[in-house]
């Protein structure tokens, strides 16, 4: 077989375990395999079609956001995409991706905001004059399941806000607290149930169940970061936006610091390397945005992910051990 060949086989087992592994993240709660992996794997797949764009085809996993949606619930389309997120695994990577926002806004000043990615599930939840009316998954991010009656369940959401916006959405993350998500793991062994791999999977089985009576013994929790289609509603920036969310009465996570340089930006997603599991919830690692909305409209999205913002995964546990032994970045 030739070195192309090989390549193109390569490339199929990716996109063959990709989807796999997808599916079981997504649509059955069950990973089988840790995140760090699965990026890895999705990198290589990604740096394959970069050297050969003519192999990339509509149904490779690169191409979409999520996975396929369960039956189980009425689907609902978002007005406006919910986008995944590109990633980077290393400050250097982090710089590129500050310099190619500086290129493209063409050497004007920024301001980033820096947020904790909180490890549960996007959810859109609209609000028609201030009344919660719907709350949906990201799903495929096109479109979602609407588990509205399992939303509702959920303490820290507010049921009507001080709003007279005949359309409004509200996005961010549903998450299980880790005390919660260790009751119910312990409460599933003494069952003889399957414990939940992780408090994602277990924020995402528990807001989809059909029946709202087991979400609502969940302990579910939500912190809201983003908005979407959303009528008569002016706001400047993403800092702006957390504040007024607060002033919704939402949840907003309060460990988000705004800066003007990327060198900033790093030192302060490292100041978490040693403190991001005593905070009571999953994070797997820190969004960086462009603050104002002005200058995220003019570096839009890709189908996909938006050119503003980035998501810096932390190292797993075993990397980060090895990391800090023979002091190499991933
Ligand atoms: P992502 O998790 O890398 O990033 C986008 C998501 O971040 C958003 O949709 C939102 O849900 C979340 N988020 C949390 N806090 C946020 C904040 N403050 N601001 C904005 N967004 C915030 O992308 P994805 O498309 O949701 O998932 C891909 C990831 O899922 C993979 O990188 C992998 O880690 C994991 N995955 C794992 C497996 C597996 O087998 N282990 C399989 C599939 C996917």
């Amino acid at each position: 077989m030739s070195q192309t060949e090989d390549l193109h086989k390569r490339l199929q087992e990716l996109r063959e375990t990709i989807n796999t592994l997808s599916y079981q993240y997504y649509t059955l709660d069950k990973p089988t395999m840790s995140d760090y992996e699965y990026d890895m794997m999705y990198r290589e797949l990604e740096n394959i079609e970069k050297e050969h764009p003519e192999w990339i085809t509509p149904d490779s996993p690169t191409q979409r956001v999520g996975s396929k949606i369960s039956g189980g619930f009425a689907k609902y389309t978002h007005d406006r995409p919910m986008l995944s997120m590109g990633d980077v695994f290393n400050d250097q990577e982090l710089r590129e991706f500050d310099q190619r926002v500086r290129d493209d806004l063409g050497g004007e000043d920024l301001e980033y905001v820096v947020e904790l990615k909180i490890d549960g599930l996007a959810v859109n939840l609209i609000y028609e004059q201030g009344q919660f009316i719907r709350g949906v998954t990201r799903g495929d991010g096109v479109t979602g399941e609407d588990v509205t009656n399992n939303v509702r369940t959920i303490r820290t959401i507010p049921l009507r806000i001080d709003s007279d916006s005949p359309h409004m959405e509200i996005r961010g993350e549903v998450y299980m607290p880790i005390p919660a998500f260790e009751q119910l793991n312990s409460q599933r062994r003494d069952d003889e149930l399957e414990p939940f791999a992780n408090p994602r999977n277990a924020a995402a089985g528990s807001l989809r169940q059909l029946d709202p009576q087991i979400t609502a013994q969940r302990k579910l929790a939500f912190f809201a970061y983003a908005i979407g289609g959303t009528v008569g509603i002016d706001i400047p920036s993403q800092e702006a936006l957390l504040q007024d969310l607060k002033a919704f009465h939402f949840q907003v996570n309060p460990e988000y610091r705004k800066f003007t340089n990327i060198e900033d930006v790093i030192t302060f997603i490292h100041s978490w390397d040693d403190r991001r599991d005593t905070l009571g919830y999953a994070t797997d690692g820190m969004v960086v945005k462009v603050n104002s909305f002005a200058q995220q409209a003019r570096l839009g999205n890709t189908v996909k992910i938006p050119r503003w913002a980035i998501a810096y995964k932390f190292p797993p546990e075993q990397a980060k051990t090895k990391v800090l032994g023979i002091s190499v970045s991933l």
